[in-house]
């Protein structure tokens, strides 16, 4: 049990709040106006569900730094939940949008950018042949319809805890040993645990009875667990996965998007997993809306006779949409994957987290927190359980979000901000040791309050 007392927590809350409504009139004012023309006064409804009283209103963003519509500086840790992995308009890709936008944004056909990147994909991260989607939900999505088609089997195999973006199998939980819709679902045409199997993440023998019956299409997961706080994967755990679904006949799909802040070649290169397909988004172009998914010659095999079985005559497989692979995402794609995600990039960015990582050990020993720190390249993250989970119900089991939204917003109201929801930190290639210091500091801070009671 956390030492902080509940009161304490709603009453620094309760501070907070009202520090940032009398310090972001713009914000507020925004706020206001928006609700007339936005639902929920956000142009996404989930963009409410920060920890502050209103949505924070960004003007501007570079590197590790953006300014609000208050003209307040912030430090980003979130970075976009990894959006912006590389920093916010890194120069090379700024310069290839601003190249590109007067050369065409979009036709439906390739262009030679979509070659290169092709080449630079499959060599950065060992698969020989790439598709290029519009978001990683739609990577992942696309990647599942392949496995079911070129396997003949439905189901899906997800971890408990898992999120791979909004694709329906995926959205399910387990429950008493039950695979379950997860809650706070809404409209959903039928029960997406029908189509899914769920078993704990870190769990061989629960794994082994989930495929043997052998209807699994896939098992689609990422690297280590990053959507429920952090789950690292056990020693030897990925060797299993990869040995189980090959012995029956399932396709192994993992999904990069986040754990690309690993390696410039993702857990897959740095771990050698051999995933059958691999999907990648959101940071993969700078920010801009593009995922891409690799897969093997076996797979590519598949999906050819896949489509001739399918021998649909205008291409209407169910997948693609006009956008994909259009030709400013490709050129932006290009820059970023040469010229952005560089190898000193990435020793600069797990340098900085290794950092961030030890200070918040030193900071939870010091004062003598059962919470623990996780930490997997540039991310690392603070839970609030005394040792690593290893399970994506033994982190959920450690959330407070009382408390997590009160340190959040007491950061925000001093100029740092970190990923919502949980505690994770992402440390970009424009990230400095002063600014992993200042959040330190800050924190330590925040957590003397609590501690103190006086909120
Ligand atoms: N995969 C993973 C691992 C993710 O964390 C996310 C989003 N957080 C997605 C896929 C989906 O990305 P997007 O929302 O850009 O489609």
């Amino acid at each position: 049990m956390t030492p902080i007392s509940p009161t304490a927590v709603a009453r620094l809350m309760a501070r907070e709040e009202a520090r940032f409504l009398a310090a972001n009139p713009n914000s507020v004012a925004l706020a206001g106006r928006a609700r007339h023309s936005l639902f929920g006064g956000v142009p996404m409804h989930w963009m409410s569900d920060w920890s502050t009283p209103v949505p924070l209103f960004v003007s501007q963003a570079q590197g590790a730094r953006f300014t609000d519509v208050d003209d307040h500086d912030y430090v980003d840790f979130c970075l976009g939940d990894t959006g912006s992995m590389f920093g916010h308009s890194p120069l090379p890709v700024a310069e290839a949008i601003a190249r590109q936008a007067y050369l065409g944004l979009t036709t439906m056909l390739p262009g030679e950018d979509a070659v290169v990147c092709g080449e630079l994909l499959a060599e950065r991260f060992g698969l020989p042949l790439w598709q290029v989607a519009a978001t990683a939900t739609d990577a992942n999505r696309y990647a599942l319809r392949w496995a079911r088609a070129i396997t003949g089997r439905s189901v899906v195999l997800v971890f408990d805890g898992c999120y791979h973006g909004t694709v329906e199998e995926t959205m399910v939980r387990l429950r008493e040993g039950k695979t379950v819709a997860r809650s706070g679902l809404i409209g959903m045409g039928s029960d997406p645990a029908l189509a899914s199997r769920v078993v704990p993440f870190n769990d061989p023998a629960a794994l082994e009875a989930a495929l043997a019956p052998g209807d699994v299409a896939a098992v689609l997961c990422e690297p280590a667990m990053t959507n429920i706080g952090m789950v690292l994967p056990d020693p030897g755990f990925h060797h299993t996965l990869r040995e189980l679904t090959r012995r029956h006949g399932t396709l192994l799909i993992i999904d990069e998007t986040h754990t690309l802040s690993t390696h410039p070649g993702g857990c897959t290169r740095a771990w050698s997993l051999e995933p059958d397909l691999l999907t990648l988004g959101k940071a993969i172009a700078g920010g801009l809306p593009c995922a891409v998914f690799g897969f093997t010659q076996e797979v590519a095999s598949g999906m050819a006779a896949a489509q001739d079985r399918a021998a649909s005559g205008h291409g209407h497989s169910g997948m693609g949409t006009t956008l994909s692979a259009n030709a400013m995402v490709m050129h932006a794609l290009r820059a970023n994957l040469t010229r952005v995600m560089t190898q000193a990039a990435y020793a600069h960015m797990l340098h900085e987290a290794r950092r961030l990582a030890e200070g918040l050990r030193r900071l939870i020993e010091r004062h003598a927190l059962p919470w623990s720190v996780t930490e997997l390249g540039a991310r690392c993250e603070f839970q609030f359980c005394p040792a690593p989970p290893r399970t994506g119900a033994e982190a959920e089991a450690a959330f407070d979000d009382p408390l997590q939204r009160a340190l959040h917003l007491y950061l925000i109201n001093r100029g740092i901000l970190i990923t919502p929801f949980h505690n994770m930190m992402l440390c970009c290639p424009e990230t400095r040791s002063e600014q992993v210091d200042q959040l330190l500091t800050t924190l330590d801070e925040a957590i003397a309050a609590l501690l103190a009671g006086d909120g």
